[in-house]
C-alpha cells in the first residue's frame, strides 16, 4: 500500500476528483454525505468514510444522493 497505481479519485464512488475536491480524497457528493453522517453519528469523519468503504452505509449513500 505504498504507493496508489490508481489516478485521483473518489474513495466511496470511484468518480474521477476535479481539482480542489482531492483532499480527503471523496467527491463533492461523498464529501457531503460523509460530513453529514460524521455530524449525526458524533463521530470523526475518516472512521465514517472507513464503514462507508466497508459497505455498510454506501448503499443508502449511492441510492439517495448520486
Ligand atoms: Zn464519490
Amino acid at each position: 500500500m505504498a504507493t496508489d497505481p490508481l489516478p485521483q479519485s473518489c474513495r466511496l464512488c470511484h468518480a474521477p476528483l476535479l481539482t480542489g475536491e482531492s483532499s480527503r480524497r471523496l467527491c463533492s457528493v461523498c464529501d457531503e454525505y460523509a460530513q453529514h453522517v460524521a455530524l449525526q453519528t458524533n463521530r470523526q469523519l475518516e472512521r465514517v468514510v472507513g464503514d462507508l468503504q466497508n459497505g455498510a452505509l454506501f448503499v443508502a449513500a449511492s441510492r439517495n444522493a448520486h
